[in-house]
């Protein structure tokens, strides 16, 4: 397992630490690809056989893929899982007409353990953290990985410390509460959260970040998954939220693996959906500019996608190149439709996620996205962990319904 930062610049790889950025640079580390020798018949038959064994790291949706995670543990009774992964690919039914797709499906990362995405990158950095002997890990969140870390990091036996900027959904606080994290409340927004816990993390601290490239590592195979269950056809585009950008980072990884060893014989396009207050990395794409400028004080309803300086911009860069992607943005009051739009097919999610649908939509109606046309939407987070934010408005219908009963 090697260590590479992912600018690149001319850093000495024995100067890295992998759980913190680039010393030259402060650009995250990322893994140097390890992939395996077997031909893809022969992973496909053990990723497949592995699904009727009853040993917790077989049943993780995440470790079923270890293949694909070489160098990360050498023992399976060393790793972390909550049985993360595994979540189905549902058809879009009401979302499907709303983004005029036809071919619409839904994979919600949100129905993982801790209710969000974030369970597929802890599983791997956890393990890893643990196996590497930390006993303190520390990250900044706003809320979804503080409340996946608590967990993952309580079962490991580690102690976690959790800084959250001020404006925090409250179920997600809690969550972290009830995994009995340390809580430490910064003022100010995500990244200041971040700066702090950078600024506070000694040499003891093991930091689970998603600069952490091992939570890259365990987010990729969430791909993997979706192109098992799609019988290793690569779908026409996935669409994702965008907010620190880990997520399409590891989307290209997983990509960029599958096409090197056979698995799939051509890659989707991928689409990436910011909330338009909280848009930098469409501004850098959209100017063309080679760097990105960090928007200072972002603003959006969906706060899981509320960054203003997201650190893994670059590696978002190559993934939307390697796959011809793209990224846009959306208001917030089109993101709240999306929402209401996922809950009518009985799936639901956190606003942030629902951005994707609403990006989807836009883009089907820019024609990006043809009619005929494959799409995966990729939601992230749960609907319960948001409680506050679903207001129960009357359907236009159940109103006639009641003027015309007289009531
Ligand atoms: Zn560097």
């Amino acid at each position: 397992m090697q260590l590479r930062c992912s600018k690149p610049c001319s850093v000495e790889t024995s100067r890295l630490r992998e759980d913190r950025v680039c010393p030259e640079c402060g650009a995250p580390l990322e893994l140097v690809p390890e992939r395996p020798t077997a031909s893809a018949a022969e992973l496909r038959a053990l990723w497949s056989e592995r699904r009727s064994s009853i040993e917790p790291a077989d049943r993780s949706g995440v470790w079923r893929f270890r293949e694909l995670l070489a160098g990360l543990t050498e023992n399976v009774n060393d790793i972390v899982t909550l049985g993360e992964g595994n979540t189905p690919v549902l058809r879009g039914l009401a979302t499907g007409r709303f983004a005029g797709v036809n071919d619409l499906y839904i994979k919600h990362l949100g129905w993982n353990p801790t209710g969000s995405f974030k369970d597929l990158g802890m599983t791997a950095a956890v393990t890893r953290a643990a196996v590497r002997g930390a006993k303190f890990v520390a990250c900044a969140s706003t809320g979804n990985t503080a409340a996946s870390m608590a967990a993952y990091a309580v079962r490991a036996g580690l102690k976690a410390r959790v800084f959250l900027p001020q404006s925090v959904a409250s179920a997600k606080v809690a969550q972290a509460e009830a995994y009995g994290a340390e809580l430490v409340r910064v003022g100010g927004n995500f990244d200041d959260a971040l700066a702090g816990m950078l600024e506070g993390a000694d040499e003891s601290t093991y930091v689970l970040n998603s600069l952490n490239p091992f939570r890259v590592a365990g987010q990729k195979t969430f791909t993997v998954e979706l192109m098992e269950q799609l019988g290793w056809k690569a779908p026409d585009v996935i669409a994702l939220p965008g907010g620190n950008l880990g997520n399409v980072s590891a989307v290209g990884v997983a990509l960029e693996d599958m096409l090197a060893l056979g698995l799939i014989d051509r890659v989707p396009r991928v689409a990436v959906i910011q909330a338009e207050g909280a848009n930098p990395f469409v501004r850098m794409w959209q100017s063309g500019a080679s760097e990105l400028t960090p928007l200072k004080d972002p603003k959006t309803i969906a706060t899981a996608i509320r960054i203003g300086a997201p650190v893994s911009w670059r590696k978002a860069v190559r993934a939307l190149k390697l796959t011809n992607g793209t990224t846009i943005d959306v208001p917030d009051d089109e993101i709240a439709e999306a929402r209401t739009v996922i809950g009518r097919d009985g799936i639901g999610c956190e606003l942030g996620s629902a951005a994707a649908l609403a990006g989807i939509k836009r883009l089907r109606a820019s024609g990006w996205i043809g009619e005929q046309e494959r799409v995966i939407c990729i939601l992230t987070g749960h609907l319960l962990k948001e409680p506050g934010t679903t207001e129960p408005k009357p359907e236009p219908d159940m109103v006639r319904a009641k003027v015309e009963s007289g009531c």
